[in-house]
């Protein structure tokens, strides 16, 4: 492979693609790859797709569009598709785009530079779409980068045995597979003595880590062994399933000091007949008690969630079951989406799909209730004092810094960069709608 070439990598979707883009990175890098921010130098440009929802994977397909003119101008150039779209379309990808290279699955992120260097070699396109029992990009450490220096990413499993109505998840990332414990504790080890001090715990069911492992910890085992990291003060870990949170783990939020007050607990929906026809195997009293159970080992801890709206078959009166709900559990946010279908999946064949001004408009109402709401809880928090953790400088405004409650507020505040990386105490004296203001003290 030729020395020193420019790599440029678009990321669609969640956290999950966030962090396995830089995995690509790092893993480019050690065959002489350099990111670049200017799409007009790059050797290969790279999209990491994700086919959740129709609008991040519809956004794919113009970002493909756009890249035609770069592969005329520069036919060295190599064009890569990898993750949720590129493991469901696999081929068609290839046929559907003619300027496309390469189409890389979720599973195959290791043989990235292996494919790349096929490609220069052959100049015929390669499609690496296959699931294997080992998932070898569990195991890639992202290489250090300044953005990484207080906070950190940890995948610790791949894929879902879920399969809820509506979801692809299972289908693109393929079965449920947990990352070896002392893996993952080495990998923590390591980024601890980069300066790493908070580590998010990454996968689509964190609470079912290790049940497809022997002799493997259990999730709340593995945050235990975590507590004892000298030099990570917090960990988080997202996201949580309502059916599979145990009582050892929402005791672990009032024993272990380093789990932080906040869990993200998606409900989807808060009607037991849409929740049913979902199939995620709990009821909508059962997940407000765990919610309540939550509050009372940890008090003050900050839930949020995800939501939809639309679901075939969704009456009035289911989506006022969603909104009491959220009355209800008094969220502190929401990510909030409007259902859409997926081929493959259960949900998109049922017959009664709801109109999109329907769904726009639940939407719209669900979202104006959880902005009141989340004001208002920011507000309640205005005169106390808040540990927080300083991350960076603010975007929003200059010799302003910002950092994260154990609750995961955004908190801005006047200071200097010799912060960042340190626990300080402010005390709030603003709460906004996406932020609170805090002083030092
Ligand atoms: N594993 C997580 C869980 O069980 O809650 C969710 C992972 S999924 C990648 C993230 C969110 O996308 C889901 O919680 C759901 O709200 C939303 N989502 C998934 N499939 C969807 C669909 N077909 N239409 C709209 N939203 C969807
Ligand atoms: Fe998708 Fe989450 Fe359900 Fe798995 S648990 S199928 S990732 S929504």
């Amino acid at each position: 492979m030729t020395n020193g070439k420019y790599i440029y990598l678009q990321t669609f979707g969640c956290q999950m693609n966030v962090h396995d883009s830089e995995k690509m990175l790092s893993i480019l890098a050690t065959h002489d790859y350099r990111p670049t921010d200017d799409i007009h130098r790059a050797d290969i440009i790279l999209l990491n797709t994700c086919s959740v929802r129709a609008k991040p994977e519809h956004k794919v397909y113009s970002a493909l569009g756009r890249l035609k003119k770069f592969k005329e101008k520069n036919h060295q150039l190599i064009i890569g598709v990898g993750g949720c779209v590129a493991q469901q379309e696999g081929e068609r990808l290839l046929d559907r785009i003619g300027h496309l290279d390469l189409v890389f699955g979720t599973h195959n992120l290791h043989r990235l530079p292996d494919l790349i260097d096929d490609i220069q070699a052959s100049r015929r396109p390669m499609c690496a779409v296959e699931f294997y029992d080992e998932v070898r990009s569990l195991d890639i450490f992202p290489a250090p980068s300044d953005g990484e220096k207080v906070k950190s990413y940890v995948t610790i499993m791949q894929g879902c045995d879920n399969f809820c109505s509506f979801c692809i998840v299972p289908y693109v990332r393929g079965r449920e597979k947990s990352r070896p414990s002392e893996n993952i504790l080495g990998e923590i080890n390591a980024l601890s003595k980069r300066g790493v001090k908070e580590v998010t715990l990454l996968g689509q069911n964190v609470n079912s880590y290790g049940k497809d492992l022997s002799g493997g910890f259990t999730f709340p085992q593995l945050l235990a062994h975590i507590n004892e990291i000298e030099g990570i003060w917090r960990m988080r870990f997202t996201t949580s399933h309502p059916k599979d949170i145990s009582e050892e783990l929402i005791l672990a939020f009032g024993k272990l000091e380093k789990v932080c007050k906040h869990i993200h607990l998606p409900f989807q929906s808060g009607s037991d007949r849409v929740l049913e026809r979902m199939g995620r195997g709990y009821t909508r009293k059962q997940y407000m008690e765990k919610a309540e159970r939550l509050r009372e080992v940890c008090p003050g801890i900050g839930i949020t969630a995800d939501v939809m709206v639309g679901f075939p078959g969704e009456d009035e009166r289911d989506f006022h079951e969603t909104l009491d709900l959220i009355q209800r559990v008094q969220f502190e946010n929401l990510f909030s989406f409007k259902f859409s279908p997926r081929n493959g999946t259960r949900a998109a064949r049922y017959p009664d799909q709801i109109d999109e001004s329907t769904k726009s408009h639940r939407l719209w109402v669900l979202q104006k209730l959880q902005k009141q709401i989340t004001l208002k809880r920011n507000q309640e928090l205005e005169g106390r004092y808040e540990e927080i953790l300083v991350e960076g400088m603010s975007k929003a405004a200059k010799e302003e810094m910002t950092g994260r409650t154990s609750s995961n507020k955004v908190v801005n505040f006047k200071g200097s960069t010799d912060l960042i990386g340190q626990l300080v105490k402010v005390k709030i004296e603003k709460g906004y709608t996406n932020s609170l203001r805090g002083k030092i003290v």
